[in-house]
């Protein structure tokens, strides 16, 4: 079976309408939303590499802080209308259970781009891929991506090809378009 977690969400490659990801689990990971909230879920093998994240940043004192993980495709649907700056339903890869953003206390729990500034921003930007995560919108990618830079967003792809593309430098997006 091929690997779900390389999937390629995007403005080209949207997730259908009743993409409901499999095994959405709560594992109590720090997050901003109270308990119940469905933002909290995330797919069970995203779930426990963003736990063990971070908690290892909270070993070198970094309160790094889930925001948003799951997000159905009719929420998304909601948020973006009207709005040309969201993405519009289908095309978020948090509907694939695999994305969360965080932020931390430094700068209000928001989602900005002065994180990427915070001692949690460039902890995450270092570390995120020893536990398979990449930043999946970089600075200056955003012709590649179809998102502006986004410093808070990460996506699970597992530890071999969040390795690969940061070695590599390479988005998503252009590791798909290589011939294999
Ligand atoms: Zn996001």
């Amino acid at each position: 079976m091929k690997n779900p977690y390389t999937i390629l969400i995007n403005r080209e490659h949207p997730l259908p309408p009743d993409h409901v990801p499999q095994g959405l689990v709560d594992i109590g990971i720090p997050f901003e939303a109270a308990p119940g909230d469905p933002k909290r879920l995330l797919e069970e093998k995203t779930a426990f590499a963003a736990l063990s994240l971070i908690r290892d940043a909270r070993h070198e004192n970094l309160n790094l802080c889930g925001i948003s993980g799951y997000r159905s495709y009719t929420r998304q649907a909601e948020l973006s209308t009207g709005s040309p700056y969201v993405a519009p339903p289908g095309t978020s890869e948090h509907q694939s259970g695999l994305a969360l953003d965080v932020s931390c206390p430094e700068v209000q729990m928001e989602l900005t781009e002065d994180f990427a500034r915070t001692p949690e921003g460039l902890w995450l930007a270092r570390n995120a891929p020893l536990y398979g995560f990449i930043l999946r919108y970089p600075v200056n990618k955003e012709a590649v991506t179809g998102f502006p830079w986004e410093p808070w967003h990460i996506r699970f792809v597992t530890r071999p090809l969040a390795f690969y593309l940061t070695l590599t430098g390479m988005t998503l997006e252009e590791y798909f378009s290589m011939a294999f």
